[in-house]
C-alpha cells in the first residue's frame, strides 16, 4: 500500500485542487473491510473511508444511500464531498460528525425521523439499483410481494454464499430452505417503505447537537419492520425509541414474535462477513420455525 500521508494528500488535492492542505489526520477505525480516517484541513474536518475491495461502485452506492436517507427524513445525514478511486484504493470523503452527549429528546427524534423515512413508499419492494450491505452485494430487483422479496432477494443470496464459503453444510442448507413455505402469510401486509437497511446502534451517531445522525445505510424499499428488528439485534435502542415510534407510526400486533425472522438476514450477513460465530443464532430460529 502507498504511504498513507501521500495517499491522503493526493485525495485532498484531487478534490480541492490545492486549496486545502491537511494539517492533521488519524485513524478512526481499521476493520478488515474499511479504513476510517479523521482529516483536518485549515478550513474543515472530514471523515474519509477507504478500502481495497473489488467492488468499484461500493462508495457511489453508499453515497446515493445517504442521499436517499437525507432527502426523505429530517434527521441529520452527513454530506458526501466526493467518491473516487486512486490506484487500487477506493475512497469516500464526507462531512465529519463531531460526537457529543445525547439530548434528552434524542430517542424521540430518532423515532420520528425513522418513521418519516418509512412513510416514503413505493409500489414495489426493492430499488432501481443493486447496492451493498457492508461489503456484500445486496440484490434489489423489484418484487410486488414482500415474502418473495425477503426469500429471493435477501435470504437466498446470503444462504447460497454461506454454503459456497463453507460456513454451512448441505444438510443445513436444505433445512434452511424448508422454512420458506412457513413464511407465507407470516408478515403483515404493508406498503414498501424506504429503509435505512443497516440500522444497528453503530450506524446511528450522536452529533454535535446531541441529536441522531444516520450513517452507513444499505437502502431499499422493504417492510419497515425490517429496520426495527435490525435495531434490536445488538442490544437494541433505548425503550423510549420504540415507544415513540409506535406513537407516530404504529406497528401491527405481534411484531416482537417476527423480529428473529427478519433478523435472519443480518445474521446471515454477519455469518458471511465474520464467520461461524453467528451460525448458532440462525440455526436456533430455523429449528424453531420447523418445529
Ligand atoms: P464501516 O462501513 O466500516 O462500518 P462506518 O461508515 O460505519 O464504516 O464508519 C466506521 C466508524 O467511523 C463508525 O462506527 C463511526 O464511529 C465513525 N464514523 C462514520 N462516519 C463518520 C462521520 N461522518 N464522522 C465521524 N465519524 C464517523
Amino acid at each position: 500500500m502507498e504511504n498513507p500521508d501521500f495517499l491522503l494528500e493526493k485525495i485532498i488535492f484531487s478534490t480541492f485542487g490545492g486549496e486545502e492542505k491537511i494539517i492533521e489526520y488519524h485513524l478512526v477505525a481499521a476493520g478488515n473491510l474499511n479504513q476510517a480516517i479523521y482529516l483536518k484541513t485549515a478550513q474543515q474536518e472530514y471523515f474519509l473511508k477507504t478500502n481495497h475491495q473489488n467492488n468499484p461502485d461500493i462508495y457511489k452506492r453508499e453515497s446515493e444511500g445517504l442521499d436517499w436517507t437525507r432527502n426523505h427524513c429530517s434527521l441529520h445525514v452527513p454530506k458526501v464531498i466526493v467518491t473516487g478511486t486512486y490506484g487500487d484504493t477506493q475512497y469516500l470523503l464526507m462531512e465529519w460528525i463531531r460526537a457529543s452527549r445525547s439530548h434528552p429528546d434524542y430517542s424521540e427524534k430518532l423515532a420520528e425521523g425513522l418513521a418519516e423515512l418509512h412513510m416514503c413508499t413505493r409500489k414495489k419492494f426493492g430499488l432501481d439499483v443493486n447496492n451493498y450491505i457492508s461489503v456484500l452485494p445486496q440484490n434489489n430487483e423489484p418484487e410486488m410481494d414482500w415474502t418473495s422479496f425477503f426469500i429471493q432477494k435477501r435470504l437466498e443470496p446470503m444462504i447460497q454464499r454461506a454454503f459456497y464459503e463453507g460456513y454451512i453444510s448441505e444438510k443445513s442448507l436444505k433445512e434452511f430452505r424448508m422454512i420458506y413455505p412457513k413464511l407465507n402469510d407470516f408478515f403483515p401486509h404493508e406498503k414498501p417503505s424506504l429503509l435505512h437497511g443497516d440500522l444497528w446502534s453503530g450506524n446511528v451517531m450522536v452529533n454535535s447537537l446531541g441529536f441522531p445522525s444516520l450513517i452507513d445505510p444499505a437502502v431499499y424499499f422493504g417492510h419497515r419492520e425490517m429496520d426495527l428488528a435490525f435495531s434490536k439485534l445488538f442490544g437494541g435502542f433505548d425503550p423510549s425509541f420504540y415507544k415513540a415510534y409506535q406513537e407516530v407510526f404504529p406497528l401491527d400486533p405481534g411484531f416482537e414474535q417476527r423480529v428473529e425472522v427478519y433478523n435472519l438476514y443480518p445474521l446471515l450477513v454477519h455469518l458471511n462477513l465474520f464467520g461461524t460465530t453467528y451460525l448458532s443464532g440462525i440455526t436456533r430460529v430455523v429449528k424453531k420455525l420447523l418445529r
